[in-house]
């Protein structure tokens, strides 16, 4: 048998595979609808009877060539694309969880991800217990409840930095007979595999990393296909019982390991209708070209500044996985041997205010509602994107006041060095 390509080769080649005289370059497929030559033909489709396009809200060939590059890339049965990250994170919670439904969560996922299962999916119906990452597997098993349907947490924490311990994490959870839930947007699947640590499913906003550019705004969702749904079915009715509006098809008697995924499209996105553009999809495949070339720098330049920073007098803490100081560092170690991410997080001797002024000095690294891409950025979290939390949540989010999360990108390291000491060098 073949050898399997490795990661890099995947990144380049998997996805689109052209025929004879077809464009070497995946195509857009701008078109909402798909012709079929007979009325019959388009009945089977709206079955799920065949596989087939019929409408972009579903989905898209441009879509499901990136999907599946991704879903390679982690080494999963089957993945899907979303118009978010949030659309993700949304839809894998979603698709086996319905009002009356309990979610554990760990408590330092990304603020969004925070707001929509705690605040939104709570109007909903579906309530959920915070755990910290950090506690032991025991304290872990206490958050879960008769009506839990998942666990959510993520690799890496944004922008706390908490790695996950998945194994502990996936234990507990299979152990209550529910699947793992794991955000991988930092560590990305070049550094980490959420599935041989024992996670069921993988979510991604790919505007981080896998974009890696700043472009487009995406998620996307993957299935390892290890859990076997059918063996619940009074848990997941939704996957092992009788869709009506598909004249009573059970998912997982006809889809198997495609079950939730099949599920996700053909119900979520055709209600909910959070499908990625296909011109996103075009600019992301592009993305996800150079992912493998990308990330080893980001954390090569994040080393260096994570470094730089520890040594500098006016600077109070840094946290960053891959320094030896990281409480984290031996599990990074274990479950990213080649790095972490390109994000780091420090504080100034100075606090808040010291943050703000040195922030505003900065000239190559931009202050940007963002982070995980190319060009160095750096946000302060209680101001920005954690300004609706109040000092308790903060603290419970891993998000000290006096936080800067710093995202190194792929210039030259010396230069961003350069920028923070002229920037530190105002305070
Ligand atoms: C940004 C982010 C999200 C939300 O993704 P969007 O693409 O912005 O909707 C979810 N999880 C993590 C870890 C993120 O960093």
């Amino acid at each position: 048998m073949k050898k399997p390509y490795t990661k890099e080769t995947i990144c380049i080649q998997s996805g689109w595979k052209p025929g004879n005289g077809e464009p070497r370059v995946l195509p857009i497929y701008q078109s909402t609808t798909y012709k079929y030559e007979t009325s019959e033909q388009m009945g089977r489709l709206f079955d799920l009877e065949e596989d087939g396009y019929f409408y972009t809200r579903l989905q898209n060939p441009t879509n499901d060539c990136v999907a599946q590059k991704i879903c390679e890339l982690e080494g999963g049965v089957a993945a899907m694309l979303t118009s978010s990250g949030q659309a993700a994170n949304y839809y894998a919670v979603f698709n086996i969880c319905e009002a009356g439904d309990h979610v554990v969560l760990s408590s330092t996922v990304y603020g969004g991800t925070f707001n929509l299962i705690a605040v939104t999916m709570k109007k909903m119906g579906i309530s959920c217990t915070i755990v910290d990452p950090d506690s032991d597997y025991d304290t872990l098993c206490k958050a879960f409840r008769e009506n839990t349907k998942c666990v959510l947490a993520e690799t890496i924490a944004n922008p706390a930095l908490v790695v996950l311990d998945i194994e502990k994490f996936a234990k507990a959870a299979h152990s209550h007979q529910v699947p793992l839930i794991v955000d991988n947007t930092f560590a990305t699947p070049i550094n980490c595999n959420p599935f041989v640590w024992g996670a069921d499913i993988v979510t991604h906003s790919t505007t981080k990393y896998m974009d890696g550019h700043a472009m487009c705004v995406g998620g996307a969702i993957v299935d390892s296909g290890n859990f076997d749904w059918s063996l619940y079915p009074d848990k997941f009715p939704g996957l092992c019982q009788p869709d009506d509006s598909y004249h009573g098809v059970i998912y997982t008697e006809r889809f198997g390991k495609k079950a939730y995924i099949t599920k996700a499209t053909v119900q979520l996105m055709r209600d909910l209708g959070s499908i990625q553009s296909p011109q996103n999809a075009f600019l992301l495949n592009v993305g996800l070209e150079t992912l493998h070339l990308r990330m080893p720098r980001h954390c090569e330049n994040a080393l260096k500044v994570a470094c730089y920073l520890e040594n500098h007098e006016k600077v109070a803490w840094v946290n960053y996985p891959g320094l030896k100081s990281s409480k984290y560092y031996e599990l990074a170690q274990k479950i990213m041997p080649n790095g972490t991410c390109g994000v780091i997080s420090f504080g100034l001797k100075g606090g808040r205010s010291a943050a703000e002024v040195m922030m505003d000095k900065l000239e190559l690294a931009a202050i940007v509602t963002h982070v995980a891409d190319a060009r160095t950025c750096v946000l302060h979290p209680a101001s920005h994107t954690h300004r609706q939390m109040n000092d308790e949540q903060l603290k419970e989010a891993g998000v000290n006041p006096d936080l800067i999360r710093f995202s190194v990108g792929i210039e030259n390291a010396e230069d961003i060095i350069a920028d923070l000491e002229q920037a530190l060098a105002a305070i």
